[in-house]
């Protein structure tokens, strides 16, 4: 019986590496639900919503019906990319300068409606694995499994610039470290669906564990 698997946790805690993992093993789906609010961040600095003189809100919120996000399948990746308005954006959502706004765009409430119906609307076929935030709290609270992921900042800081800098985006890691905490912060302070571990939810420090560990950590709380 295929079940849903919830995992949240702090920026950069190594929650898609290991749900990819997990959702190729079970033949499951993945889905990243960061994506998707960096994909509404992106369509908002395309359209100059966000630009140089603050974030417009109420224009973000008018927009929002034009914004359409999909995933489609890439074999050779093995996971699903993310589309905006049927261009890949798989790639482009992954800049630091989309890091910097996310956090704030994802505190909007019509934001969060629009993308937790569609987030509820996959996950309406069982086998599903997603990681975000809100996941085990908001979209899924009857997952059959939920975890919470947490790592120090700087560990979390170093994988994110370590992942910037082999990509080949000229980053200093100062910055990386200072968006994630800014975004812990953000992310656990806004007032609609805030960043908190759910009461069921696996607590997992993956500090000082290998991707092995963690693997072979979460097959056996699904029950395999
Ligand atoms: O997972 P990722 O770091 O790519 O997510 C980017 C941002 O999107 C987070 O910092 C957070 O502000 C927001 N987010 C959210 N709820 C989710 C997933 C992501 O608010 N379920």
């Amino acid at each position: 019986n295929k079940i849903t698997i919830a995992i949240d946790g702090f920026s950069s805690t190594g929650k898609s590496t290991i749900a990819k993992q997990v959702a190729n093993h079970l033949g499951y789906i993945y889905v990243d639900s960061g994506a998707m609010y960096r994909a509404v961040t992106l369509y908002a600095m395309n359209q100059g919503i966000i630009n140089k003189n603050g974030f417009d809100v109420e224009t973000l919120i008018k927009k929002l019906k034009d914004i359409k996000i999909s995933f489609k399948f890439n074999k050779d990746l093995g996971f699903a990319e993310v589309y905006l308005n049927g261009n890949n954006v798989e790639q482009t959502i992954r800049s630091l300068e989309v890091s910097r706004f996310v956090s704030k765009v994802a505190a909007v409430s019509a934001v969060r409606k629009k993308l937790v119906a569609i987030q509820r609307n996959i996950g309406k076929s069982k086998g599903v694995v997603m990681d975000g935030r809100d996941i085990g709290t908001v979209v899924f609270p009857d997952a059959e499994l939920k975890l919470f992921m947490t790592a120090s900042p700087e560990t979390r800081a170093k994988r994110r610039f370590k992942e910037l800098i082999s990509r080949g985006d000229d980053v200093v890691y100062e910055n990386v470290l200072k968006n994630v905490q800014e975004r812990d912060y953000i992310d656990s302070n806004r007032k609609d669906s805030p960043l908190i571990k759910a009461n069921d939810a696996i607590e997992i420090d993956n500090s000082n564990l290998s991707l092995e560990e963690q693997f072979e950590k979460v097959l056996q709380l699904v029950g395999i």
